[in-house]
């Protein structure tokens, strides 16, 4: 018999091709007529297009956006949407750029519209990271999601194949961590498994043929799946991990995501057998974690962390930052154990 709780979020989704024509729309829709448009130094070329498109709707763009939300570029930001009296946000880019909105929206709770460019799924979620002093904290509020996301398969053409992988797989990392979550139910468990093999169909495709518009249709709603996963129920120790080598040692988000999830999913593997079979069959593959190694490796993803930037002499204090505080994990958090899954995720080895 099932029993569970659900708290479906309130959230208006908008997909298809060329959808990022229509930002005006939605900002009326939302009863504010002044967007200040955010991005990336590296995509201010999108930024600049989209906030001229938006015409007299845009009051300006801040283009300062990092990685892990540092809290001292959200307080330039907020400065700079009060002088332009910005009354809404409207994110073009990845996790970065959709991060720095909600960090701005906690402050201001200007309304956020948000069109993702990566693969990530923080458009879909009441969840905010943010860094400070070295170390990256979370939390849950429903004053950071957006109220609107537009999903435009156009935007995402020109994502870099690697980027394309390891975002991919950043966001199968979200659903994995959903299917063995505490606090899942049967509608979140079946997105998942559809999350994940949307996008362990799209990858190869996508790895072929980067403009296949089809696989990156395929990718983004399996991108909003897995970010409807990752914003529905808890995650566990994958995420722990990725949080703390992020946070504490700068690693890129993507590509730690995906050194880490394989090595993740096999320490949990006995503990979360169903969970394993799903994600196994939604890869079409017969072992869960070494599936997920394999798409990693077949299509050129980093595949240990000693490649992505951190010292062999970092993992002691990564295991102390990872189990220094208690959370959920299908098995017990062993310090040992969490060693041996870095000392494996740090070689590169196929689990
Ligand atoms: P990112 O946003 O940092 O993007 C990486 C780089 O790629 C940036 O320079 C960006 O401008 C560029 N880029 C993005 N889309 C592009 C495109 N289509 N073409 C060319 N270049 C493009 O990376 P990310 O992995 O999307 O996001 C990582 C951040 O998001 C981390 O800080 C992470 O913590 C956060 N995140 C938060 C949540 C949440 O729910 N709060 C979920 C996932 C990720």
């Amino acid at each position: 018999m099932y029993s569970f709780t659900y708290d479906v979020l309130p959230v208006r989704v908008v997909f298809g091709s060329g959808t990022s024509k229509n930002i005006s729309d939605e900002i009326k829709r939302l009863g504010c007529r002044r967007a200040l448009v955010l991005t990336t130094p590296q995509q201010s070329g999108l930024g600049e297009r989209v906030s001229s498109e938006l015409g007299e709707f845009s009051v300006g763009m801040f283009n300062g956006a990092v990685m892990h939300t540092p809290t001292d570029v959200t307080e330039i930001a907020v400065k700079v949407a009060q002088e332009l009296r910005a009354d809404c946000l409207v994110a073009v880019g990845g996790g970065s750029t959709i991060g720095l909105g909600k960090a701005i929206a906690l402050h201001t709770d200007l309304p956020q519209i948000v069109v993702p460019t990566t693969y990530a799924g923080s458009e879909a979620t009441p969840i905010i990271g943010q860094t400070e002093n070295g170390l990256k904290t979370t939390q849950r509020t429903l004053k950071v999601l957006p109220e609107v996301i537009i999903y435009d398969v156009d935007l995402t053409l020109g994502l870099p194949v690697q980027m394309t992988v390891t975002s991919g797989l950043n966001a199968i990392a979200h659903a994995v961590e959903a299917l063995y979550a505490k606090d899942t139910n049967p509608l979140i468990s079946m997105l998942a498994e559809q999350g994940i093999a949307a996008i362990g169909r799209a990858l190869p495709r996508i790895y072929a043929n980067p403009e296949d518009r089809e696989a990156r249709s395929d990718a983004l709603f399996g991108a909003w799946a897995c970010g409807t996963c990752l914003g529905a129920v808890g995650m566990s120790i994958h995420h722990k991990l990725c949080h703390t080598l992020g946070g504490s040692f700068n690693l890129p988000h993507a590509e730690t995501h995906t050194v880490v999830l394989p090595h993740a999913a096999a320490y949990n593997a006995k503990a979360a057998p169903e969970a394993m079979a799903r994600i196994a069959r939604a890869l079409g593959v017969d072992d869960a974690p070494r599936g997920l190694f394999d798409l990693a490796a077949k299509h050129g993803a980093p595949t240990s962390l000693a490649q992505i930037g951190i010292q062999a002499g970092d993992i002691g204090r990564a295991v102390e930052i990872a189990c220094a505080s208690p959370y959920w994990n299908p098995r017990p958090i062993e310090p040992a154990a969490i060693r041996e899954l870095l000392d494996n995720a740090f070689e590169g080895k196929r689990p």
